[in-house]
């Protein structure tokens, strides 16, 4: 999608260097990292946030799931744990409107959020 911030970044024309990238999905780590660890996993298909999801959807979301979660394990969080958080619209505190996973890990998270 034309102006999309993550749309360029999948497609290259804003450079990023990607941790995960296939057909479909890439991942990339968080430009203001919120913990050690702070990668976002986002399909290459513009879908501004979760609630836009489509049923036809759903194995793209499921990949995206997995691929994050096998990163995860690869960047050394599995003993310990993450974080999965999608943020979902102004209340959710979504600023990007290219639907994300954001990836946290590293450090004792609280619960609730603020
Ligand atoms: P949201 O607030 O929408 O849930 O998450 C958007 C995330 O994207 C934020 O954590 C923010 O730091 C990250 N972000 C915003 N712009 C960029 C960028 O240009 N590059 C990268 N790598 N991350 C970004
Ligand atoms: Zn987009």
């Amino acid at each position: 999608m034309k102006d999309c911030l993550f749309c360029k970044i999948a497609s290259g024309e804003i450079p990023t260097e990607k941790i995960y990238e296939d057909e479909q999905i890439c991942a990339f780590f968080d430009i203001a990292p919120q913990a050690k660890t702070h990668f976002l996993v986002i399909p290459k298909k513009h879908i501004a946030n979760l609630m836009e999801l489509k049923e036809t959807d759903a194995p793209l979301m499921g990949q995206l799931l997995y691929q994050a979660e096998e990163l995860a394990k690869k960047l050394g969080l599995e003993e310990n744990g993450a974080r999965f958080v999608f943020n979902c619209k102004e209340d959710g505190g979504q600023t990007v409107s290219h639907i994300h996973l954001h990836v946290l890990g590293g450090r004792k998270l609280s619960w609730p959020p603020g």
